[in-house]
């Protein structure tokens, strides 16, 4: 099978731990179809932010197929919660009439936050691969250190697959020159006192 070699140097320049899970020197190998879905992914994340929403994008994968894509739409249905992730699977098993996404994997362009990590793990997804970690994300937006998605996916349950950060260099570009808005400027429904 084709795998994409992962390179290593740039890998490993990067803060923090460049791989979330303990799959050690096969985390470095990245077959040739996850490649593939993440570019999708954060191609996904490229259209949200061309949209005017936070930069995030997703893709439901079965048998090697996208059964699903969406990407961040929190702003336009006024939803905190439509989050890539949270959208994906929520959209597509509302769609399909299903309640387990169990044979299916998730690529992320970002890791995912707690939220949908909580979501992934309630819909049983067996394997998750994300582009860029959150510790990155969080030295971009400046933001608090969150549990890692694993964590929580993974959490009184088996061991979920979760891989990354791959083709981080490609994620982070989607962000260059992005200007997060201040929470004090998106609408809250009692004032923005907090
Ligand atoms: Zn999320």
């Amino acid at each position: 099978m084709a795998l994409y070699r992962f390179n290593i140097t740039r890998l490993y320049r990067k803060k923090g731990a460049p791989v979330s899970t303990g799959v050690g020197r096969k985390a470095l190998l990245m077959k040739t179809v996850d490649v593939q879905f993440l570019r999708l992914a954060i191609r996904l994340a490229e259209e949200a932010r061309e949209a005017g929403e936070d930069p995030f994008g997703a893709v439901l994968v079965c048998d090697k197929t996208v059964i699903y894509q969406g990407r961040d739409r929190c702003i336009e249905n006024s939803d905190p919660t439509a989050h890539a992730e949270m959208s994906v699977i929520r959209e597509y098993c509302q769609q399909a009439r299903v309640f387990s996404l169990e044979s299916c994997t998730l690529y992320t362009s970002t890791e995912p936050c707690p939220m949908c990590a909580g979501a992934i793990h309630w819909a049983r997804i067996a394997r998750v691969v994300f582009s860029v970690s959150q510790a990155s994300l969080q030295t971009m937006s400046g933001g608090k250190p969150k549990p890692s998605a694993e964590s929580i996916i993974n959490m009184g349950r088996k061991n979920v697959e979760v891989t990354g950060p791959m083709l981080e260099d490609d994620g982070l570009a989607v962000f260059e020159g992005y200007e997060w808005q201040p929470t004090a400027l998106r609408p809250a429904a009692h004032g923005n006192d907090r």
